[in-house]
């Protein structure tokens, strides 16, 4: 019995119907791409690669399409994005500009962030004051990047950050990055595009991207363990079968590269490996929270950061499109750690950091919950990449042809919008024109 998903089978037959080269693909057999991972950069890949009228067999280790950017409705009768969330840049979001034709409802995200400090909102001179110190920490960043050794961002910020260095700290490095600013490359936090312009979508981003994965014929539950380089063919072992390829996309994340589950032969060169090692994934996680009722009285999609005093702080998106559904964003170092912990330790620390901004009774609304571990998803490991100090180059580095048939993408895999779909799908698109130009398909 094929592992091609029922659905992708139906969709991938009456594909079959009208463009003969849009085959379901075997568990083994020949094909002209294969292409590891249905997350963004894997769909975007494929998408391409059916364009072009040739074969492919998109691969995925997991039982669903989407990888990061996925999206649930059972745990909270509402859809609830587990991973990506924002649709950066709607106007220029390669995904969002799909967004039409997959019937799917984007809407602008709200302007603007409130700040909590204390039990109380912060006043109009408090808030520009706070806003403006992160205008001045992003500009000492990007003065640093200029400079001729890279830095880690947390040496390049201003020594009078003053009362409001731990808000700052959290929302340039764990939220922004998921990371603490040590750990990330003052290049890398620069050359990143700005994201100020938002939307989200009222179906959730993870359906988004699996609307656009509907007519693909994916092999679900199908990890990759190896992927041998011949002169004229690919040889991809799965658990199911081999797979006979003259090219492939490959999309898994950094850290599952760096973490062997795929073993290559002959080895991918050190190079991209030293460069894949020191784009590590930041942790950052969602503790999704029901709040029937509003208690907390925001509007909807309202985003609350807090004068924190110290790392242990958090951020906070309320009534995710108009719903009860309120995530409380933990990440960076106190995200790893806590994610280390369980999920009991993420829910507790949580909870208490919303009775620390709104009182203890808040905790008596709380319905369901749900938890995100990122670093704990076998075929991720992690949320998304930063790079070390003198670690941005990697990211091009990563762009050149592994062993002459092999392309890698993904998240990791872009220069300017790492860390985000737009990104990966982005870098799908391009490693799908590469494999393309080898095995002569319209580009
Ligand atoms: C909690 C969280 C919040 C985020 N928020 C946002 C946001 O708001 N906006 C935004 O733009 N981005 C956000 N991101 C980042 C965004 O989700 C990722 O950048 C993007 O989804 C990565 O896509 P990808 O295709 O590169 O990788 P992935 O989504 O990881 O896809 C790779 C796929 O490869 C599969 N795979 C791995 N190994 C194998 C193997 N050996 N064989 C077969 N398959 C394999 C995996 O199962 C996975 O499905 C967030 C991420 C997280 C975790």
């Amino acid at each position: 019995m094929s592992s091609v998903s029922r659905r992708s089978f139906i969709a991938g037959s009456a594909a079959l119907a009208s463009a003969p080269a849009l085959g379901a693909v075997p568990t083994s057999g020949e094909t002209d791409v294969a292409i590891i991972g249905a997350g963004a950069a894997g769909i975007a890949a494929a998408r391409k690669v059916a364009a072009a009228g040739k074969r492919f067999a998109l691969i995925e280790a997991s039982d669903r399409v989407g990888g990061r950017c996925f999206t649930e409705s059972r745990t909270f009768g509402v859809p609830f994005d587990r991973g990506a969330h924002w649709i950066h840049m709607p106007d220029i979001n390669p995904v969002a500009k799909l967004s039409a034709r997959a019937g799917l409802d984007i809407y602008p995200a709200p302007a603007g962030q409130k700040l909590r400090t204390g039990k109380r909102y912060a006043r109009e001179g408090e808030m520009e004051e706070y806003l403006s110190t992160i205008v001045r920490a992003n500009r000492a960043i990007q003065e640093a990047a200029r400079g001729k050794v890279d830095v880690a961002c947390a040496k390049a910020l201003p020594k009078d950050l003053g009362e409001w260095r731990p808000a700052v700290e959290f929302v340039l490095g764990p939220y922004g990055c998921g990371k603490n600013l040590d750990d990330i490359s003052a290049v890398d936090f620069a050359r990143a595009l700005e994201r100020d312009a938002d939307a989200f979508c009222r179906q959730g981003f993870g359906a988004l991207l699996a609307k656009l994965a509907t007519e693909l014929p994916v092999q679900l539950d199908t990890p990759v363990t190896r992927i041998v380089s011949g002169r004229s063919a690919l040889e991809v072992t799965t658990t199911r079968g081999v797979i006979y390829a003259k090219a492939a996309v490959i999309t898994a994340s950094t850290a599952v590269l760096a973490a062997g589950k795929i073993k290559f032969v002959p080895d991918i060169p050190k190079r991209q490996l030293d460069a894949a090692a020191k784009l590590t994934l930041g942790s950052y996680d969602h503790v999704a929270i029901e709040l029937k009722g509003n208690p907390l009285q925001l509007q909807n999609d309202d985003l609350v950061f807090d004068k924190a005093a110290n790392a242990r702080t958090a951020a906070l998106l309320a009534n995710v499109s108009g719903s009860s559904l309120c995530l409380v964003e933990v990440a960076g170092k106190l995200g790893h750690d806590l994610s280390a912990q369980g999920d009991a330790a993420m829910f507790d620390f949580a909870q208490n950091w919303l009775a620390e901004l709104y009182g203890a009774d808040v905790k008596k609304a709380i319905g369901r919950t749900f938890v995100t571990r990122w670093n704990a998803e076998p075929w991720v490991l992690g949320a998304f990449s930063s790079a070390a100090p003198g670690a941005q180059g990697g990211r091009k580095i990563l762009m050149e042809p592994v062993n002459g048939r092999l392309f890698l993408a993904g998240e990791a895999v872009h220069e300017t919008l790492w860390g985000t779909v737009g990104g990966a799908w982005e870098s799908g698109e391009r490693a799908a024109d590469a494999a393309l130009k080898l095995v002569g398909g319209r580009r």
